[in-house]
């Protein structure tokens, strides 16, 4: 069952997600080359409980970490570790809080250093792909509207949806109904309504968009290892036209 929000659960979801990204704010600022990733999440987990929250992700079925720190050909669930960032790499962080009672989700994938160009197209476009999807999340459009906005613009880059991994809803739970996919069709699936709370997050390979989980568990990549990219914000339906929750 979707469970619609009062005004009210938004404001507070407003707040979960305002941490979510001012802890992405706190990435930003440190990422560079030669920092390790169990590094960036001590200090993102460090930022969210000095602020009253919880990173969501601690623990959830067995997870180890605070974020998810996935690199290069790493799609999303990446344990942080000792691994030392590179220039050139590229690497998604994903983040989620409890504040009062209520999830904020938001990832973001960032170039360490310099990048080429052609990896530098495959992260505007997938952060594209995450506004078109976002566009459609209005009272009256479907599902299938955002799905398809999504991978209209990643097909159109010559880039591939992952089909595996899908976005939801999300409120007093890091998942709820209904699962968002980043591919559909205009028109189809559930209509849209006021107090709809969603993870939209658009997860791109620049090749082929088969994926696999590594041994330990957690970390999907992208079966011919091409590279990946991943962007969240999670976004209130209102009569307003989309709201999004997770912005500093
Ligand atoms: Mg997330
Ligand atoms: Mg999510």
């Amino acid at each position: 069952m979707i469970v619609l929000k009062s005004d009210r659960e938004i404001r507070l979801m407003r707040q979960a997600g305002r941490l979510v990204a001012q802890a992405h704010e706190v990435v930003r600022e440190m990422l560079r080359p030669g920092i390790t990733t169990a590094e960036i999440d001590r200090r993102v987990e460090a930022f969210i409980r000095a602020h009253d929250a919880i990173p969501s992700f601690k623990g959830y079925r067995g997870f180890p970490a605070s974020t998810c720190i996935s690199v290069n050909e790493e799609l999303v669930h990446g344990i942080p570790g000792p691994r030392r960032l590179e220039a050139g790499d590229i690497v998604s962080v994903d983040i989620g809080v409890i504040y009062r009672g209520y999830h904020g989700d938001s990832a973001w994938t960032y170039a360490v250093g310099t990048v080429s160009p052609e990896v530098r197209r495959l992260l505007e476009t997938t952060e594209r792909a995450l506004m078109a999807g976002i566009e459609q999340a209005r009272v009256g459009k479907r599902l299938g509207d955002i799905g398809y906005a999504i991978q209209r613009v990643v097909e159109s880059a010559g880039y591939a949806v992952i089909r595996d991994y899908v976005g939801h809803g999300i409120g007093r739970e890091m998942h709820e109904p209904p699962q968002v996919p980043n591919f559909g069709e205009p028109g189809k699936g559930i209509r849209l309504r006021p107090g709809m709370t969603l993870a939209i997050e658009p997860m791109v390979s620049a090749g082929d968009w088969r994926t696999k989980v590594l041994s330990d568990n957690w970390t999907v990549v992208t079966a011919d290892g091409s590279l990946t990219a991943h962007f969240e914000h999670t976004v209130a339906v209102t009569e307003d036209g989309p709201y999004i929750l997770t912005l500093p």
